[in-house]
C-alpha cells in the first residue's frame, strides 16, 4: 500500500457535491485516510470563468501509479467531466500530487505533480493534511513550500468538509 496525495478541484455545477462524489469514488479504489477543508480559489491563467473549489485527500492505495492515474480519469469521466481546454472550466479535476516518495517523469504522468510548488490552491489544503510530508525532488516539506509562496493567490477556506 502506498500513501498518495490527491488534489481535487472543480468550478462547474454543484461544486461541493462534485467533491463529495469524488471522495466517495476515491474510497472505492483505496482508503481515504484524511481530507482537507474546502477552499475557494480565484481562477488562474484563464480568468473569465467561475471560481474553483479545491481540496486535498490522502489515499492509501494498492494501485500502481499509472493504474491510479487511469482510475482517477475514470472517476472524472463517470462524474460527468467533458473534455475542455487546459486551465479551462471543469466539473472535476483529480491530480496525483504525490505518490509515496516516488519521483516519476513519464509521458502521461509526472509525480510529484509538476506545479505543486507554485500553487497556493494545492499547497494550502495539502498543508492541512500533510504539512511535514517531504517533496521528494525539492527536499522541502509541504509547510515550507507553502511558506515560500510569494504572492497572495486568493485562496480562502469556505468549509471544513465538502
Ligand atoms: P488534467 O487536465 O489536469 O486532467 O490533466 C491532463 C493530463 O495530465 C492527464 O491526462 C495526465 O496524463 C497528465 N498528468 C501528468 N502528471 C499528472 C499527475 N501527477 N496527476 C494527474 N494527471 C497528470
Amino acid at each position: 500500500m502506498t500513501s498518495a496525495l490527491i488534489g481535487l478541484g472543480g468550478n462547474l455545477g454543484d461544486r461541493r457535491s462534485a467533491l463529495r462524489a469524488a471522495l466517495a469514488a476515491l474510497s472505492t479504489i483505496g482508503r481515504v485516510t484524511d481530507a482537507s477543508p474546502v477552499y475557494e480559489t480565484a481562477p488562474r491563467h484563464v480568468t473569465d470563468q467561475p471560481a474553483f473549489l479545491n481540496m486535498a485527500a490522502a489515499l492509501e492505495t494498492a494501485l500502481l501509479p499509472l493504474d491510479l492515474l487511469h482510475a482517477l480519469k475514470g472517476i472524472e469521466r463517470d462524474l460527468g467531466r467533458e473534455p475542455g481546454p487546459r486551465f479551462g472550466p471543469r466539473l472535476l479535476d483529480l491530480d496525483i500530487l504525490m505518490y509515496g516518495d516516488a519521483v516519476l517523469d513519464l509521458p502521461a504522468l509526472r509525480v510529484p505533480h509538476p506545479r505543486i510548488a507554485e500553487r497556493e490552491f494545492v499547497l494550502r489544503p495539502l498543508a492541512d493534511i500533510a504539512p511535514r510530508r517531504l517533496h521528494p525532488a525539492l527536499g522541502r516539506t509541504v509547510a515550507e513550500l507553502l511558506a515560500g509562496l510569494g504572492e497572495d493567490q486568493g485562496v480562502v477556506q469556505v468549509a471544513t468538509a465538502p
